[in-house]
């Protein structure tokens, strides 16, 4: 209850609805609810067998908000709603509106609550959180009871705001166990709020989870907290899971020869524009620009940079003196001839 309050921070003007990108998935674009259904629970109602988390089923039945003018509205009182699908890594554009309620009527988390719940457990708190002190951790664009934001980047009642959020979901091993917490971004009205924290766990109002495992794609959750909060134009773009893999070329640095410092003193001297010296044990090769790079021998012939994936092969004379060398990077060769 005692954190400090973040900076508050006017964003630039609106330029709402942003456009979804190509591959983006709508999940509601003005028209209808068609995308959701009733989430029939909340974190804690979450059948836990064998410490997995599971969701319920398919409800099959309409989301019961209201849809008008393009937008749709939380009906207070009838409930969560979540995406039909199921998603992991996202990027997620959400905008959202606080009602222009009489100020007497709510405070704090009375005041335009909502909250949009990644894989429908991880909060980002949607709130009217314009000149509406609340706690840190509970007003908009808090990851909720765990992070406050950066900034405080609220737009007033009655505006459109829009989240920007990038979620990497957490990793749980073949046996449960935790392999990587949850990772969240979110930019709120083009200011960064949030920028890559990883969650504690799961959170809820007065205590927090430990991290259970559970699937890796699940629905994304709208919170009814009793508030007309209103949303509009919501896209997600599904993010690749893997990271890639270094080029090959790299790996085989590692299975480099020996050579003595009277054979790598062969291969030093200027090529053209290039140039190649030894310190120590180790011979490096000046290109362009201020970078002396390491290469390493795989043959007397063939050298790699260590560093990236790029080839070096020299042209020996019958006494193994280097005539010239080509720089082979991109499938791009490039031959200089030895000057010194
Ligand atoms: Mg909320």
């Amino acid at each position: 209850m005692n954190r400090p309050h973040p900076a508050v921070v006017t964003p630039g003007k609106a330029t709402l609805p942003e456009a979804a990108p190509s591959d983006a998935v709508m999940l509601f674009d003005g028209t209808d609810l068609s995308q959701w259904e009733p989430e029939t629970g909340d974190p804690s109602a979450w059948t836990i067998e064998n410490d997995y988390m599971e969701v319920d089923r398919q409800s099959n039945k309409p989301a019961p908000w209201k849809v008008e003018n393009g937008y749709f509205e939380v009906v207070a009182g009838s409930g969560y709603i979540r995406t039909k699908q199921t998603f992991g890594d996202i990027q997620l554009h959400v905008e959202w509106a606080t009602p222009t309620l009489d100020r007497t009527v709510g405070k704090g988390q009375d005041q335009g609550n909502s909250g949009i719940f990644l894989m429908g457990l991880y909060e980002v708190q949607v709130l009217d959180s314009y000149q509406n002190p609340t706690y840190a951790d509970g007003q908009a664009a808090a990851l909720y009871g765990q992070y406050p934001p950066l900034f405080n980047a609220s737009r007033p009642p009655g505006e459109w705001q829009s989240y920007d959020i990038f979620f990497r979901h957490p990793r749980f091993g073949a046996a449960g166990q935790m392999l990587a917490p949850a990772r969240v971004t979110v930019i709120q009205n083009g200011v960064l709020v949030q920028n890559d924290v990883a969650l504690w766990g799961v959170p809820l109002w007065l205590q927090h989870l430990p991290y259970r495992p559970h699937a890796d794609r699940l629905p994304i959750v709208l919170q009814d907290h009793g508030n007309p909060v209103r949303f509009r134009n919501i896209w997600v773009r599904p993010l690749l899971e893997t990271r890639p893999v270094p080029p090959p070329g790299y790996e085989t640095t590692t299975h480099g020869i020996r050579l003595s410092h009277k054979e790598m003193d062969r291969y030093v001297g200027r090529y053209g524009t290039w140039e190649i010296h030894r310190v120590e044990d180790v011979l490096r090769m000046h290109f362009f620009g201020p970078l002396w790079l390491e290469i390493v021998p795989l043959s007397p012939t063939h050298f790699v940079l260590k560093h990236t994936a790029a080839d070096l092969r020299f042209d020996l004379s019958e006494q193994g003196v280097p005539q010239s060398v080509t720089f082979i990077i991109g499938g791009v060769p490039q031959t200089q001839k030895r000057v010194l």
